[in-house]
Protein backbone atom coordinates (compact mmCIF):
# COMPACT_ATOMS: atom_id res chain seq x y z
CA UNK A 1 0.00 0.00 0.00
CA UNK A 2 2.85 2.20 -1.11
CA UNK A 3 0.92 4.41 -3.66
CA UNK A 4 -2.82 6.15 -4.19
CA UNK A 5 -4.49 6.09 -7.30
CA UNK A 6 -5.73 9.45 -8.33
CA UNK A 7 -8.73 9.53 -10.87
CA UNK A 8 -9.05 13.59 -12.14
CA UNK A 9 -12.74 13.11 -13.70
CA UNK A 10 -12.20 16.12 -15.38
CA UNK A 11 -9.35 15.37 -17.64
CA UNK A 12 -9.45 16.46 -21.27
CA UNK A 13 -10.59 13.45 -23.37
CA UNK A 14 -12.07 12.02 -20.36
CA UNK A 15 -11.25 10.49 -16.82
CA UNK A 16 -7.67 9.95 -16.42
CA UNK A 17 -5.88 7.73 -13.34
CA UNK A 18 -2.51 8.37 -12.06
CA UNK A 19 -0.68 6.15 -9.62
CA UNK A 20 1.21 8.70 -7.54
CA UNK A 21 3.93 7.60 -4.37
CA UNK A 22 1.66 7.96 -0.71
CA UNK A 23 4.24 10.39 0.18
CA UNK A 24 3.19 12.84 2.90
CA UNK A 25 0.27 10.61 3.64
CA UNK A 26 2.51 7.22 4.60
CA UNK A 27 1.85 5.51 7.89
CA UNK A 28 -1.95 6.63 7.49
CA UNK A 29 -4.47 4.28 6.91
CA UNK A 30 -8.44 3.99 6.64
CA UNK A 31 -9.94 7.24 8.80
CA UNK A 32 -7.05 8.61 9.48
CA UNK A 33 -5.66 8.77 5.63
CA UNK A 34 -9.24 9.93 4.82
CA UNK A 35 -9.19 12.99 7.43
CA UNK A 36 -5.73 14.18 6.20
CA UNK A 37 -6.48 14.24 2.88
CA UNK A 38 -9.72 15.80 2.41
CA UNK A 39 -8.23 18.41 5.45
CA UNK A 40 -5.22 18.99 3.27
CA UNK A 41 -6.66 19.26 -0.21
CA UNK A 42 -10.16 19.93 -0.02
CA UNK A 43 -11.41 23.89 0.86
CA UNK A 44 -13.78 23.69 3.48
CA UNK A 45 -15.48 26.37 1.59
CA UNK A 46 -16.35 24.42 -1.69
CA UNK A 47 -19.66 22.89 -3.05
CA UNK A 48 -19.66 19.33 -1.60
CA UNK A 49 -20.78 18.87 -5.35
CA UNK A 50 -18.63 20.73 -7.16
CA UNK A 51 -14.98 20.16 -9.00
CA UNK A 52 -13.09 21.10 -5.48
CA UNK A 53 -14.48 18.31 -3.21
CA UNK A 54 -12.88 14.97 -3.54
CA UNK A 55 -13.79 11.80 -2.70
CA UNK A 56 -10.80 9.28 -0.71
CA UNK A 57 -11.85 5.33 -0.75
CA UNK A 58 -9.53 3.99 2.11
CA UNK A 59 -8.70 0.65 3.12
CA UNK A 60 -7.26 0.27 6.96
CA UNK A 61 -3.67 -0.19 7.46
CA UNK A 62 -4.03 -3.74 8.30
CA UNK A 63 -6.14 -4.47 5.28
CA UNK A 64 -5.46 -7.08 2.72
CA UNK A 65 -3.32 -9.13 5.77
CA UNK A 66 -4.51 -12.21 7.10
CA UNK A 67 -5.22 -10.42 10.33
CA UNK A 68 -9.09 -10.89 11.65
CA UNK A 69 -11.60 -8.38 11.47
CA UNK A 70 -9.48 -5.91 9.53
CA UNK A 71 -11.22 -5.61 6.08
CA UNK A 72 -13.11 -2.16 7.10
CA UNK A 73 -12.73 0.60 4.45
CA UNK A 74 -12.98 4.25 4.63
CA UNK A 75 -14.59 6.97 2.67
CA UNK A 76 -13.81 10.16 2.89
CA UNK A 77 -14.91 14.07 1.28
CA UNK A 78 -16.73 17.25 2.28
CA UNK A 79 -20.02 16.02 3.15
CA UNK A 80 -23.31 17.32 0.97
CA UNK A 81 -25.79 16.48 4.31
CA UNK A 82 -23.44 18.27 7.13
CA UNK A 83 -21.11 20.55 5.00
CA UNK A 84 -18.40 18.91 6.90
CA UNK A 85 -15.75 16.59 6.55
CA UNK A 86 -17.36 12.98 6.55
CA UNK A 87 -16.00 9.42 6.97
CA UNK A 88 -18.01 7.14 6.66
CA UNK A 89 -16.80 3.32 6.57
CA UNK A 90 -18.25 -0.13 5.81
CA UNK A 91 -17.50 -3.44 5.65
CA UNK A 92 -17.28 -6.15 2.60
CA UNK A 93 -14.40 -7.54 0.05
CA UNK A 94 -13.08 -4.34 -1.18
CA UNK A 95 -10.91 -2.94 1.83
CA UNK A 96 -9.00 -6.47 1.56
CA UNK A 97 -8.96 -6.45 -2.40
CA UNK A 98 -7.61 -3.05 -2.58
CA UNK A 99 -4.98 -3.44 -0.41
CA UNK A 100 -3.66 -6.44 -1.86
CA UNK A 101 -3.76 -4.55 -5.32
CA UNK A 102 -0.98 -2.13 -3.28
CA UNK A 103 -3.41 0.84 -3.11
CA UNK A 104 -3.07 3.41 0.21
CA UNK A 105 -5.98 5.45 -1.23
CA UNK A 106 -8.42 6.14 -4.60
CA UNK A 107 -9.19 9.43 -4.70
CA UNK A 108 -11.56 10.44 -7.51
CA UNK A 109 -11.39 14.56 -8.27
CA UNK A 110 -11.84 17.22 -10.47
CA UNK A 111 -15.49 17.45 -12.07
CA UNK A 112 -16.93 15.63 -15.31
CA UNK A 113 -16.76 17.32 -18.18
CA UNK A 114 -20.29 15.98 -20.41
CA UNK A 115 -22.87 13.71 -19.06
CA UNK A 116 -21.19 10.32 -19.63
CA UNK A 117 -20.99 7.38 -17.13
CA UNK A 118 -17.99 5.87 -15.80
CA UNK A 119 -17.01 2.40 -14.83
CA UNK A 120 -12.99 1.85 -13.69
CA UNK A 121 -11.56 -1.65 -13.81
CA UNK A 122 -8.65 -2.08 -11.47
CA UNK A 123 -6.52 -5.12 -11.76
CA UNK A 124 -2.91 -5.75 -11.07
CA UNK A 125 -2.36 -4.84 -14.42
CA UNK A 126 -3.27 -1.75 -13.97
CA UNK A 127 -6.76 0.62 -13.84
CA UNK A 128 -8.77 1.26 -17.28
CA UNK A 129 -11.57 3.56 -17.13
CA UNK A 130 -14.77 3.53 -19.42
CA UNK A 131 -17.80 5.19 -20.35
CA UNK A 132 -20.88 3.64 -20.10
CA UNK A 133 -24.12 4.74 -20.13
CA UNK A 134 -26.14 1.45 -20.19
CA UNK A 135 -25.23 1.27 -16.38
CA UNK A 136 -27.62 4.86 -15.86
CA UNK A 137 -30.01 4.52 -13.10
CA UNK A 138 -29.53 1.16 -12.15
CA UNK A 139 -29.89 0.10 -8.92
CA UNK A 140 -27.39 -1.71 -6.88
CA UNK A 141 -28.28 -5.43 -7.30
CA UNK A 142 -29.01 -5.18 -11.32
CA UNK A 143 -25.35 -3.18 -11.86
CA UNK A 144 -23.44 -5.85 -10.23
CA UNK A 145 -24.83 -9.04 -11.55
CA UNK A 146 -24.21 -6.99 -15.15
CA UNK A 147 -20.68 -6.71 -13.41
CA UNK A 148 -20.27 -10.43 -12.87
CA UNK A 149 -21.50 -11.34 -16.34
CA UNK A 150 -18.57 -8.72 -17.67
CA UNK A 151 -16.11 -9.44 -14.95
CA UNK A 152 -16.84 -12.95 -13.79
CA UNK A 153 -17.34 -14.25 -10.11
CA UNK A 154 -14.31 -13.29 -8.16
CA UNK A 155 -14.12 -9.35 -8.15
CA UNK A 156 -15.95 -6.92 -5.43
CA UNK A 157 -17.58 -3.82 -6.30
CA UNK A 158 -17.88 -0.16 -5.46
CA UNK A 159 -20.89 1.36 -6.49
CA UNK A 160 -23.27 3.87 -6.37
CA UNK A 161 -27.30 3.47 -7.08
CA UNK A 162 -29.97 6.35 -8.77
CA UNK A 163 -29.99 7.84 -5.53
CA UNK A 164 -26.30 8.71 -5.82
CA UNK A 165 -26.45 9.18 -9.36
CA UNK A 166 -29.22 12.00 -8.80
CA UNK A 167 -26.85 13.27 -5.91
CA UNK A 168 -29.60 12.87 -2.90
CA UNK A 169 -27.69 13.97 0.58
CA UNK A 170 -28.82 10.97 1.92
CA UNK A 171 -26.72 8.54 -1.05
CA UNK A 172 -24.91 6.01 0.29
CA UNK A 173 -21.65 3.88 -1.41
CA UNK A 174 -21.97 0.13 -1.97
CA UNK A 175 -19.49 -2.37 -1.29
CA UNK A 176 -20.07 -6.34 -2.38
CA UNK A 177 -19.87 -8.47 0.19
CA UNK A 178 -18.26 -12.31 0.12
CA UNK A 179 -21.48 -13.38 -2.00
CA UNK A 180 -21.10 -10.64 -4.52
CA UNK A 181 -24.29 -8.60 -2.98
CA UNK A 182 -23.82 -4.95 -2.84
CA UNK A 183 -25.56 -5.12 0.59
CA UNK A 184 -22.88 -3.20 2.67
CA UNK A 185 -22.89 0.51 2.70
CA UNK A 186 -21.02 3.44 3.75
CA UNK A 187 -24.05 5.09 4.34
CA UNK A 188 -23.94 8.56 5.89
CA UNK A 189 -23.59 12.00 5.40
CA UNK A 190 -24.49 11.31 1.35
CA UNK A 191 -21.01 10.12 0.21
CA UNK A 192 -22.95 8.33 -2.62
CA UNK A 193 -23.91 11.73 -3.74
CA UNK A 194 -20.28 12.61 -3.68
CA UNK A 195 -19.38 10.03 -6.18
CA UNK A 196 -22.62 10.38 -8.49
CA UNK A 197 -20.89 14.30 -8.92
CA UNK A 198 -17.83 12.71 -10.13
CA UNK A 199 -19.89 10.66 -12.87
CA UNK A 200 -18.44 6.99 -11.61
CA UNK A 201 -20.77 4.52 -11.61
CA UNK A 202 -18.78 1.62 -10.20
CA UNK A 203 -15.12 0.53 -9.54
CA UNK A 204 -14.24 -3.32 -10.28
CA UNK A 205 -11.90 -4.42 -8.03
CA UNK A 206 -9.90 -7.89 -9.36
CA UNK A 207 -6.92 -9.14 -7.21
CA UNK A 208 -6.39 -12.48 -8.95
CA UNK A 209 -2.29 -12.80 -8.90
CA UNK A 210 -2.01 -10.57 -6.20
CA UNK A 211 -0.95 -12.22 -2.09
CA UNK A 212 -1.85 -11.33 0.43
CA UNK A 213 0.72 -8.25 2.41
CA UNK A 214 3.19 -9.51 4.21
CA UNK A 215 4.30 -8.57 7.72
CA UNK A 216 7.18 -7.76 8.59
CA UNK A 217 7.93 -10.09 11.35
CA UNK A 218 5.12 -13.07 10.40
CA UNK A 219 5.62 -15.40 12.88
CA UNK A 220 5.22 -12.40 15.29
CA UNK A 221 2.30 -11.36 13.71
CA UNK A 222 0.65 -14.35 13.24
CA UNK A 223 0.95 -15.02 16.78
CA UNK A 224 -0.70 -11.32 17.75
CA UNK A 225 -3.27 -12.17 15.77
CA UNK A 226 -3.70 -15.91 17.35
CA UNK A 227 -3.87 -13.69 20.47
CA UNK A 228 -6.33 -11.02 19.16
CA UNK A 229 -9.30 -13.65 17.87
CA UNK A 230 -9.01 -15.76 21.60
CA UNK A 231 -9.99 -12.68 22.95
CA UNK A 232 -12.81 -11.85 20.78
CA UNK A 233 -14.14 -15.35 21.16
CA UNK A 234 -14.02 -15.01 25.12
CA UNK A 235 -15.63 -11.89 25.16
CA UNK A 236 -19.63 -12.40 25.74
CA UNK A 237 -20.46 -9.38 23.14
CA UNK A 238 -18.01 -10.40 20.10
CA UNK A 239 -18.04 -14.48 21.36
CA UNK A 240 -21.64 -14.64 21.66
CA UNK A 241 -23.97 -12.12 21.87
CA UNK A 242 -23.16 -10.30 18.53
CA UNK A 243 -22.75 -13.95 16.49
CA UNK A 244 -25.93 -15.34 17.83
CA UNK A 245 -27.98 -12.10 17.30
CA UNK A 246 -26.06 -9.61 15.68
CA UNK A 247 -26.22 -6.01 16.26
CA UNK A 248 -30.20 -6.52 16.82
CA UNK A 249 -29.88 -8.09 20.05
CA UNK A 250 -29.67 -4.56 20.99
CA UNK A 251 -33.88 -3.81 20.27
CA UNK A 252 -34.63 -5.77 23.27
CA UNK A 253 -31.83 -4.35 25.55
CA UNK A 254 -32.36 -1.13 24.50
CA UNK A 255 -36.61 -0.73 24.72
CA UNK A 256 -35.67 -2.20 28.21
CA UNK A 257 -34.08 0.44 29.61
CA UNK A 258 -36.19 3.19 27.85
CA UNK A 259 -33.96 4.64 25.16
CA UNK A 260 -35.44 3.04 21.92
CA UNK A 261 -36.66 6.18 19.91
CA UNK A 262 -40.25 5.75 18.74
CA UNK A 263 -42.72 7.41 16.72
CA UNK A 264 -39.83 10.03 15.62
CA UNK A 265 -38.28 9.74 19.18
CA UNK A 266 -41.82 10.54 21.30
CA UNK A 267 -41.16 7.79 23.67
CA UNK A 268 -38.43 5.38 24.77
CA UNK A 269 -40.55 2.12 24.49
CA UNK A 270 -42.16 0.39 21.58
CA UNK A 271 -45.02 -2.28 21.97
CA UNK A 272 -43.89 -3.76 18.89
CA UNK A 273 -39.79 -4.34 20.15
CA UNK A 274 -40.32 -8.06 20.76
CA UNK A 275 -42.19 -8.74 16.73
CA UNK A 276 -38.55 -6.91 15.33
CA UNK A 277 -36.23 -8.24 18.21
CA UNK A 278 -32.71 -9.93 17.25
CA UNK A 279 -33.94 -13.38 18.43
CA UNK A 280 -37.52 -12.58 16.40
CA UNK A 281 -35.08 -11.90 13.26
CA UNK A 282 -32.44 -15.02 14.52
CA UNK A 283 -35.04 -17.45 14.50
CA UNK A 284 -36.89 -16.43 11.18
CA UNK A 285 -33.57 -16.39 9.25
CA UNK A 286 -32.99 -19.92 10.47
CA UNK A 287 -36.61 -21.15 9.82
CA UNK A 288 -36.56 -19.78 5.90
CA UNK A 289 -32.86 -21.18 5.57
CA UNK A 290 -31.29 -18.27 5.39
CA UNK A 291 -27.87 -17.39 8.11
CA UNK A 292 -28.53 -16.25 11.56
CA UNK A 293 -24.66 -15.79 11.97
CA UNK A 294 -22.46 -14.59 8.77
CA UNK A 295 -19.49 -12.27 7.75
CA UNK A 296 -19.40 -8.86 5.71
CA UNK A 297 -15.81 -10.12 4.61
CA UNK A 298 -13.19 -12.63 4.76
CA UNK A 299 -11.41 -12.72 7.97
CA UNK A 300 -13.84 -11.46 10.26
CA UNK A 301 -13.94 -13.56 12.88
CA UNK A 302 -17.32 -11.88 15.47
CA UNK A 303 -19.97 -12.30 12.15
CA UNK A 304 -22.25 -10.16 13.43
CA UNK A 305 -24.38 -10.29 10.35
CA UNK A 306 -26.55 -12.85 8.25
CA UNK A 307 -28.77 -13.92 5.27
CA UNK A 308 -32.57 -13.04 5.60
CA UNK A 309 -35.19 -14.24 3.20
CA UNK A 310 -38.83 -13.77 2.37
CA UNK A 311 -41.65 -16.03 3.39
CA UNK A 312 -40.23 -18.51 0.02
CA UNK A 313 -36.86 -19.04 1.32
CA UNK A 314 -35.88 -16.75 -1.17
CA UNK A 315 -33.07 -13.97 -0.98
CA UNK A 316 -34.39 -11.13 0.08
CA UNK A 317 -31.28 -8.86 1.74
CA UNK A 318 -28.46 -9.44 4.31
CA UNK A 319 -29.85 -9.18 7.87
CA UNK A 320 -31.01 -6.19 8.53
CA UNK A 321 -29.07 -4.47 11.17
CA UNK A 322 -30.08 -2.42 14.54
CA UNK A 323 -30.31 0.88 13.68
CA UNK A 324 -31.97 0.26 9.89
CA UNK A 325 -34.57 -2.04 12.26
CA UNK A 326 -34.85 0.42 15.08
CA UNK A 327 -35.08 3.11 11.82
CA UNK A 328 -37.36 1.44 9.20
CA UNK A 329 -39.08 0.01 12.27
CA UNK A 330 -39.58 1.45 16.28
CA UNK A 331 -39.03 4.89 14.83
CA UNK A 332 -41.95 4.77 12.31
CA UNK A 333 -44.44 2.49 14.57
CA UNK A 334 -43.85 -0.84 12.13
CA UNK A 335 -43.41 -4.17 13.40
CA UNK A 336 -43.16 -5.97 10.27
CA UNK A 337 -39.78 -7.85 10.06
CA UNK A 338 -41.08 -8.83 6.33
CA UNK A 339 -41.79 -5.07 5.33
CA UNK A 340 -38.66 -4.10 7.51
CA UNK A 341 -36.27 -6.34 5.39
CA UNK A 342 -38.10 -5.38 2.11
CA UNK A 343 -37.19 -1.72 3.01
CA UNK A 344 -33.90 -2.55 4.04
CA UNK A 345 -33.18 -4.09 0.02
CA UNK A 346 -34.49 -1.23 -0.93
CA UNK A 347 -32.31 1.24 0.58
CA UNK A 348 -29.14 -1.34 -0.53
CA UNK A 349 -30.70 -1.26 -3.97
CA UNK A 350 -31.35 2.79 -4.65
CA UNK A 351 -28.31 3.59 -2.49
CA UNK A 352 -29.68 4.91 0.48
CA UNK A 353 -28.58 5.46 3.94
CA UNK A 354 -30.94 3.34 6.40
CA UNK A 355 -30.54 5.55 9.21
CA UNK A 356 -31.07 8.61 7.26
CA UNK A 357 -34.21 7.06 5.28
CA UNK A 358 -35.58 5.63 8.19
CA UNK A 359 -35.37 9.19 10.19
CA UNK A 360 -36.71 10.85 7.35
CA UNK A 361 -40.12 8.43 7.01
CA UNK A 362 -40.42 8.97 10.71
CA UNK A 363 -40.58 12.92 10.28
CA UNK A 364 -42.75 11.91 7.06
CA UNK A 365 -45.00 10.31 9.29
CA UNK A 366 -45.25 13.24 11.94
CA UNK A 367 -46.16 15.59 9.10
CA UNK A 368 -48.88 13.88 8.12
CA UNK A 369 -47.97 11.79 4.62
CA UNK A 370 -48.07 8.57 6.16
CA UNK A 371 -49.26 7.23 9.29
CA UNK A 372 -47.27 6.01 12.03
CA UNK A 373 -47.46 1.77 11.70
CA UNK A 374 -48.12 1.81 8.12
CA UNK A 375 -45.72 -0.87 6.38
CA UNK A 376 -46.82 -0.25 3.08
CA UNK A 377 -46.88 3.33 2.91
CA UNK A 378 -43.15 3.18 4.18
CA UNK A 379 -42.11 1.47 1.67
CA UNK A 380 -43.98 3.82 -1.46
CA UNK A 381 -42.12 6.65 0.24
CA UNK A 382 -38.56 5.27 -0.48
CA UNK A 383 -39.90 4.12 -3.76
CA UNK A 384 -40.48 7.58 -4.52
CA UNK A 385 -36.99 8.01 -3.92
CA UNK A 386 -35.84 5.34 -6.29
CA UNK A 387 -38.00 6.84 -8.88
CA UNK A 388 -36.46 9.92 -8.51
CA UNK A 389 -40.05 11.83 -8.09
CA UNK A 390 -39.98 15.55 -6.77
CA UNK A 391 -41.20 14.09 -3.39
CA UNK A 392 -38.79 11.67 -3.61
CA UNK A 393 -35.89 14.14 -4.23
CA UNK A 394 -37.04 15.97 -0.91
CA UNK A 395 -36.89 12.47 0.92
CA UNK A 396 -33.82 11.51 -0.13
CA UNK A 397 -32.29 14.75 1.06
CA UNK A 398 -32.61 13.70 4.64
CA UNK A 399 -34.79 14.15 7.80
CA UNK A 400 -33.33 17.88 7.82
CA UNK A 401 -34.65 19.13 4.77
CA UNK A 402 -37.80 17.04 4.69
CA UNK A 403 -38.52 18.83 8.25
CA UNK A 404 -38.19 22.17 6.85
CA UNK A 405 -39.78 21.29 3.76
CA UNK A 406 -42.96 20.13 5.65
CA UNK A 407 -42.47 22.18 8.29
CA UNK A 408 -41.78 19.82 11.23
CA UNK A 409 -40.00 21.61 14.04
CA UNK A 410 -39.26 17.92 15.66
CA UNK A 411 -36.08 17.00 13.38
CA UNK A 412 -33.79 14.23 15.21
CA UNK A 413 -30.53 16.17 13.58
CA UNK A 414 -27.07 17.06 14.26
CA UNK A 415 -25.35 19.11 11.48
CA UNK A 416 -27.94 18.15 9.60
CA UNK A 417 -27.63 14.41 9.81
CA UNK A 418 -29.82 11.88 11.46
CA UNK A 419 -29.78 10.49 14.79
CA UNK A 420 -29.44 6.70 15.06
CA UNK A 421 -31.39 4.08 17.48
CA UNK A 422 -30.56 5.79 20.75
CA UNK A 423 -32.34 8.62 22.33
CA UNK A 424 -29.44 11.02 23.95
CA UNK A 425 -32.56 12.10 27.09
CA UNK A 426 -32.25 8.01 28.36
CA UNK A 427 -29.00 7.57 27.14
CA UNK A 428 -27.10 10.57 27.70
CA UNK A 429 -23.11 9.57 27.20
CA UNK A 430 -24.60 8.93 23.53
CA UNK A 431 -26.30 12.09 23.81
CA UNK A 432 -22.36 13.78 23.92
CA UNK A 433 -21.30 11.99 20.92
CA UNK A 434 -24.23 12.94 18.91
CA UNK A 435 -23.88 16.84 19.78
CA UNK A 436 -19.99 17.16 19.46
CA UNK A 437 -18.86 14.64 16.83
CA UNK A 438 -17.49 16.50 14.02
CA UNK A 439 -19.37 14.06 11.56
CA UNK A 440 -22.82 15.17 12.77
CA UNK A 441 -25.02 12.89 15.17
CA UNK A 442 -23.37 9.00 14.63
CA UNK A 443 -23.52 6.78 17.15
CA UNK A 444 -20.07 4.91 15.79
CA UNK A 445 -18.05 7.68 16.81
CA UNK A 446 -17.70 7.15 20.49
CA UNK A 447 -20.43 4.51 21.45
CA UNK A 448 -21.44 5.33 24.58
CA UNK A 449 -23.85 3.45 24.83
CA UNK A 450 -21.27 0.12 25.93
CA UNK A 451 -20.77 2.15 29.47
CA UNK A 452 -24.48 3.95 29.51
CA UNK A 453 -26.13 0.38 29.15
CA UNK A 454 -24.42 -2.55 28.86
CA UNK A 455 -21.91 -1.95 31.12
CA UNK A 456 -18.96 -2.87 29.15
CA UNK A 457 -15.45 -0.81 29.60
CA UNK A 458 -16.81 0.83 32.47
CA UNK A 459 -20.36 1.70 34.19
CA UNK A 460 -21.81 5.54 33.86
CA UNK A 461 -25.75 6.21 34.77
CA UNK A 462 -26.99 6.65 31.16
CA UNK A 463 -29.93 9.17 32.78
CA UNK A 464 -27.36 11.56 34.59
CA UNK A 465 -24.94 14.01 32.93
CA UNK A 466 -22.39 12.80 35.23
CA UNK A 467 -19.20 11.53 33.89
CA UNK A 468 -21.01 11.81 30.23
CA UNK A 469 -18.27 14.41 29.02
CA UNK A 470 -14.75 12.37 29.82
CA UNK A 471 -16.67 8.73 28.50
CA UNK A 472 -17.60 10.41 25.08
CA UNK A 473 -14.39 12.70 24.52
CA UNK A 474 -12.17 8.81 25.21
CA UNK A 475 -14.44 6.68 22.89
CA UNK A 476 -14.15 9.50 20.32
CA UNK A 477 -10.44 9.47 20.16
CA UNK A 478 -10.32 5.44 20.65
CA UNK A 479 -12.65 5.08 17.57
CA UNK A 480 -10.87 7.32 15.69
CA UNK A 481 -7.79 5.51 16.20
CA UNK A 482 -9.74 2.39 15.41
CA UNK A 483 -11.14 3.61 12.62
CA UNK A 484 -7.83 3.84 10.70
CA UNK A 485 -6.51 0.68 11.30
CA UNK A 486 -9.44 -1.22 9.07
CA UNK A 487 -10.68 -2.93 11.94
CA UNK A 488 -14.16 -3.86 12.45
CA UNK A 489 -15.60 -1.13 15.21
CA UNK A 490 -16.99 -4.17 17.29
CA UNK A 491 -13.51 -5.18 18.05
CA UNK A 492 -13.79 -1.98 20.64
CA UNK A 493 -15.85 -4.43 23.27
CA UNK A 494 -13.23 -7.09 23.86
CA UNK A 495 -10.22 -4.61 23.05
CA UNK A 496 -11.87 -1.71 25.98
CA UNK A 497 -12.22 -4.52 28.42
CA UNK A 498 -9.31 -6.77 28.27
CA UNK A 499 -6.56 -5.62 28.21
CA UNK A 500 -4.22 -8.38 26.54
CA UNK A 501 -6.70 -8.07 23.76
CA UNK A 502 -5.90 -4.55 23.09
CA UNK A 503 -1.89 -5.41 24.09
CA UNK A 504 -2.74 -8.20 21.18
CA UNK A 505 -3.63 -5.64 18.43
CA UNK A 506 -1.04 -2.78 19.01
CA UNK A 507 1.28 -6.13 18.50
CA UNK A 508 -0.32 -6.89 15.58
CA UNK A 509 0.61 -3.55 14.09
CA UNK A 510 3.96 -3.40 15.64
CA UNK A 511 4.94 -6.72 14.04
CA UNK A 512 3.33 -6.10 10.72
CA UNK A 513 4.73 -2.60 10.27
CA UNK A 514 8.29 -3.11 12.17
CA UNK A 515 6.77 -0.39 15.21
CA UNK A 516 7.04 0.15 18.47
CA UNK A 517 3.32 1.58 19.46
CA UNK A 518 2.24 1.73 22.37
CA UNK A 519 -1.41 2.60 23.98
CA UNK A 520 -0.30 6.49 23.97
CA UNK A 521 0.31 6.36 20.80
CA UNK A 522 -2.72 4.95 19.84
CA UNK A 523 -4.43 7.90 21.46
CA UNK A 524 -2.43 10.50 20.26
CA UNK A 525 -3.64 9.44 16.38
CA UNK A 526 -7.07 9.61 17.68
CA UNK A 527 -6.61 12.67 18.81
CA UNK A 528 -4.90 13.87 15.31
CA UNK A 529 -7.48 12.97 13.62
CA UNK A 530 -10.35 14.66 15.81
CA UNK A 531 -8.15 17.88 15.72
CA UNK A 532 -8.15 17.72 11.60
CA UNK A 533 -11.67 16.98 11.08
CA UNK A 534 -12.41 19.92 13.56
CA UNK A 535 -10.15 22.23 12.33
CA UNK A 536 -11.25 21.04 8.97
CA UNK A 537 -15.44 22.12 10.13
CA UNK A 538 -13.95 25.34 12.06
CA UNK A 539 -12.71 26.67 8.31
CA UNK A 540 -16.02 25.17 7.00
CA UNK A 541 -18.02 27.74 9.31
CA UNK A 542 -19.15 25.29 12.30
CA UNK A 543 -18.83 27.07 15.83
CA UNK A 544 -19.56 25.37 19.29
CA UNK A 545 -23.43 26.69 18.52
CA UNK A 546 -23.37 23.18 15.69
CA UNK A 547 -21.64 20.70 18.53
CA UNK A 548 -25.83 21.07 19.99
CA UNK A 549 -28.84 18.83 20.20
CA UNK A 550 -32.15 19.76 18.80
CA UNK A 551 -34.23 22.43 21.45
CA UNK A 552 -36.85 19.55 21.90
CA UNK A 553 -34.00 17.19 23.50
CA UNK A 554 -34.10 19.57 26.71
CA UNK A 555 -37.81 20.62 26.69
CA UNK A 556 -39.41 17.52 25.98
CA UNK A 557 -39.93 14.74 28.82
CA UNK A 558 -39.24 11.36 27.57
CA UNK A 559 -41.30 8.76 28.99
CA UNK A 560 -40.66 6.36 30.56
CA UNK A 561 -38.22 7.78 32.51
CA UNK A 562 -39.50 11.24 31.81
CA UNK A 563 -36.01 13.16 31.72
CA UNK A 564 -34.73 15.27 29.07
CA UNK A 565 -31.06 16.10 28.32
CA UNK A 566 -29.29 17.54 30.57
CA UNK A 567 -25.94 17.73 29.83
CA UNK A 568 -24.65 21.34 30.24
CA UNK A 569 -23.55 23.63 26.83
CA UNK A 570 -20.73 24.95 28.86
CA UNK A 571 -19.59 20.94 29.02
CA UNK A 572 -20.05 20.17 25.76
CA UNK A 573 -17.49 22.55 24.86
CA UNK A 574 -15.40 20.84 27.27
CA UNK A 575 -15.46 17.14 25.07
CA UNK A 576 -12.06 18.11 23.13
CA UNK A 577 -9.93 19.84 26.07
CA UNK A 578 -7.46 17.36 26.47
S1 LIG B 1 -18.53 -8.09 13.01
FE1 LIG B 1 -20.17 -7.63 11.59
S2 LIG B 1 -19.73 -5.58 10.74
FE2 LIG B 1 -17.88 -6.33 11.77
S3 LIG B 1 -16.70 -7.23 10.11
FE3 LIG B 1 -17.92 -8.89 11.01
S4 LIG B 1 -19.85 -9.01 9.88
FE4 LIG B 1 -18.81 -7.08 9.33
Amino acid sequence: MDKILRIDVGAAGGPKATEVPVGEYAGLGGRALTSAIVSREVPPLCHPLGADNKLVIAPGLLSGTTGAMSGRISVGCKSPLTGGIKESNSGGQPSQVLARLGYAAIVLEGQPKGDDLYKVVINKSGVKITADNSLKMLPNYDLIEKMKKEYGDKVSCISIGPAGEMKLSAASIAFTDMEQRPARHAGRGGVGAVMGSKQIKVIVLDDTGMGMRAAKDPEKFREANKRFVEGLRKHPVTGQGLPAYGTNVLTNIVNEVGGYPTYNFKQGRFDGASKISGETEAETETKRGGLATHGCHRGCVIQCSGVYNDKDGHYLTKQPEYETVWAHGGNCGISDLDAIAKLDFLDDNYGLDTIEMGATIGVAMEAGLAKFGDAQAAINLVNEVGKGTYLGRILGNGAAVTAKVFGVERAPVVKGQAMPAYDPRAIQGIGVTYATSPMGADHTAGYAVAQNVLKVGGDVNALKPEGQIELSRNLQIATAAIDSTGMCLFIAFAVLDQPETFQALLDMLNTFYGLNLTGDGVTDLGKKVLKMERDFNARAGFTAQHDRLPQFFKTEQFAPHNVTFQVKDEDLDKVFNW
